[in-house]
């Protein structure tokens, strides 16, 4: 991993001992820290600070943890900013939604420092190694998405596809296991000036698996949150 000095972490939790606890073993490790005791502070601290990582209570006070990480993934600045949540045991089932909405990892209190700091590297060591590909082509099963190209084939064989069709498919092969939502998809896609309903991406998503029979099983829909392309 690169130097720890060149991260920085914000800290979003709001029971005062454990913020104090995981800043001090962030930092003695060598990292730079934010922190935060709510919801609406952590959106403002990302916004201004940028940091290269957010690691995010579940309970928080006013907007829950849970809401914090489906905004962050709704906005395309933030899409694809690594999040660890801090989850107790008995939210089992928030953990599992916090996951779906795109949280990276999760650690269950009460946990030990250390584990969180090997749960974090390994999170920027997993970023790292993806920003390295450069990654001009994604494949997926028999698909292949050229970009440079600006091209898609099953096959060997290629498939024309519309630009927005192209757009969907590149953040959905970007990201397989993640659920984009739809207005991550809408302000990505078709840029924010643009004033259509979410119900546009279902239809574009419609045409795409209309397209790519291959891709009909494993682009699935998630509730009522978005789109998501299964883990090949
Ligand atoms: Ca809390």
């Amino acid at each position: 991993m690169s130097n720890p000095a060149s991260k920085k972490i914000l800290i979003v939790e709001d029971e005062h001992d454990i913020l104090q606890l995981v800043k001090l073993y962030l930092e003695k490790e060598g990292f730079r820290t934010l922190s935060a005791t709510t919801g609406a502070e952590a959106l403002r601290q990302v916004r201004h600070e940028k940091p290269d990582l957010v690691v995010l209570d579940l309970m928080l006070p006013e907007i829950s943890g849970l809401e914090v990480c489906k905004r962050l993934r709704s906005a395309p600045e933030t899409a694809m900013l690594p999040i660890i949540m801090l989850t107790a045991k008995a939210e089992e089932s928030d953990t599992i939604i916090g996951l779906e909405l795109g949280a990276d990892d999760y650690v269950t209190k009460p946990f030990s420092p250390k584990t969180l700091v090997a749960r974090i590297k390994a999170l920027f060591r997993r970023f790292e190694r993806k920003a390295d590909d450069g990654q001009a082509q994604y494949r997926y099963g028999t698909l292949v998405m050229d970009l440079a190209r600006h091209e898609v084939t099953v096959k060997k064989v290629e498939v024309p596809l519309t630009a927005k069709e192209f757009g969907l498919l590149e953040h959905l092969l970007r990201s397989p296991g993640r659920v984009l939502t739809r207005d991550l998809l809408l302000n990505t896609v078709w840029g924010y000036d643009y004033h259509g309903t979410t119900r546009t991406v279902d239809v574009h998503i419609r045409r795409l698996k209309q397209k790519l029979p291959s891709l009909n099983e494993a682009i699935v829909s998630v509730k009522s949150l978005g789109y998501k392309l299964k883990d090949p």
